[in-house]
């Protein structure tokens, strides 16, 4: 498992949770949907209504399960927790509603993997406060309305333009979560450094942060790699040299590449000529998923200019022979 995979492991959960911001004024990093946040929330406990329904999208490991949890602390109410590809049912969904509490904050992971009856149905619960439940079959069938109490739906997706319009219509309010800047990622693990007990000066901060490809859960990750290799080898003392020796050893370069980007630009320069090369012909000549390849390694490897999605397949630009110390074919125009 890569260092900078943005998805979390199972076993991470755990101290993840430890790591989260518990109020929106700790919520760094992301000023503009921290603004617009505040003022949903803080109109609602005006009018002593509960919040409009909130969309998150953007890429994982930016904070959209830590923004829900804040929503629900701030709030002041609980938070029930489930995800799109968990709810394969409209009477999974249907349970879940109907056993929400008045004001209660409904966090729905990965919205846009959830069945298409489901989604019905939570068209008519986010509108209507009911659902109709289907009994019987066939001609017989009858719907039952059930009413639910007020609640506040927090969908979040990695992925806004696969979600249908009538869903995202349904939203009162909608936050797009952007990469975080190497500043704004230096404070959150400071911040964390503290709640683990590490010593950590801010340059090796920095360090961490710019290596991070902007995502929170890539700092807190790198900064416990970095806090494993200090205690194993040098009793715990973390300095600049130390972080970068350590994320060396963890194969995270400057940049925040890692060995599978770095094989994946390596295979497209000098097995495929810089490229057009096919996503499926790329991921076995790195032998990895093609999912891993495009989910992973690729959106960073875009946002830094060293690749390029064509038509005709995935191309290395100049930049990415550069990194890698090649010199790129004089006579294509990349
Ligand atoms: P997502 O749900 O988008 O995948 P999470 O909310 O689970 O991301 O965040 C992943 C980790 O990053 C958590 O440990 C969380 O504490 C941390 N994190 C995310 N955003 C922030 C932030 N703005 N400030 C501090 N920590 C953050």
């Amino acid at each position: 498992h890569s260092p900078v995979d943005p998805h979390a492991e199972p076993e991470e959960r755990a101290v993840e949770a430890a790591l989260r911001p518990s109020r929106l004024a700790d919520f760094e990093g992301q000023p503009r949907v921290s603004d617009q946040l505040g003022l949903v929330l803080e109109a609602a406990r005006h009018r002593g209504s509960t919040p409009d329904h909130v969309l998150l999208s953007g890429p994982p490991g930016l904070g959209k399960t830590t923004l829900a949890m804040i929503i629900a602390a701030e709030m002041g109410t609980q938070l029930r927790i489930s995800s799109g590809p968990a709810i394969q049912h409209a009477g999974d969904l249907a349970a879940i509603l109907s056993g929400l509490t008045e004001g209660e904050v409904f966090f729905l992971d990965e919205i846009h993997r959830m069945s298409r009856p489901a989604e019905e149905m939570l068209y008519l619960a986010m509108e209507d406060f009911r659902v109709d439940v289907v009994v019987g079959k066939g001609p017989g069938a009858t719907a039952i309305p059930i009413d639910i109490p007020p609640f506040t739906l927090v969908g979040a997706t990695t992925r806004s333009g696969m979600l249908p319009g009538p869903l995202r219509d349904r939203f009162g309010f909608t936050a797009n979560l952007d990469f975080y800047d190497a500043n704004a990622l230096q404070h959150i693990v400071m911040r964390s450094a503290d709640v683990l007990g590490v010593a950590l000066d801010a340059a090796s901060g920095m360090e961490i942060a710019s290596r991070s490809r902007g995502t929170p859960r890539i700092a807190n990750r790198l900064l416990r790699r970095v806090r494993d290799y200090a205690e194993v080898k040098h009793a715990g003392r973390v300095d600049p040299r130390i972080t970068s020796e350590a994320l060396e050893l963890y194969e995270v370069d400057p940049l925040g590449l890692d060995r599978l980007d770095r094989a994946v630009l390596e295979s497209i320069c000098t097995k495929f000529g810089g490229g057009p090369v096919g996503l499926s012909t790329l991921a076995i000549s790195v032998g990895e998923e093609t999912e891993t390849v495009e989910e992973v390694a690729e959106p960073f490897l875009v946002r830094l200019g060293f690749l390029m999605r064509t038509p005709r397949g995935r191309v290395a630009t100049v930049r990415a022979w550069q990194h890698l110390g090649l010199t790129p074919p004089a006579q294509q125009d990349l």
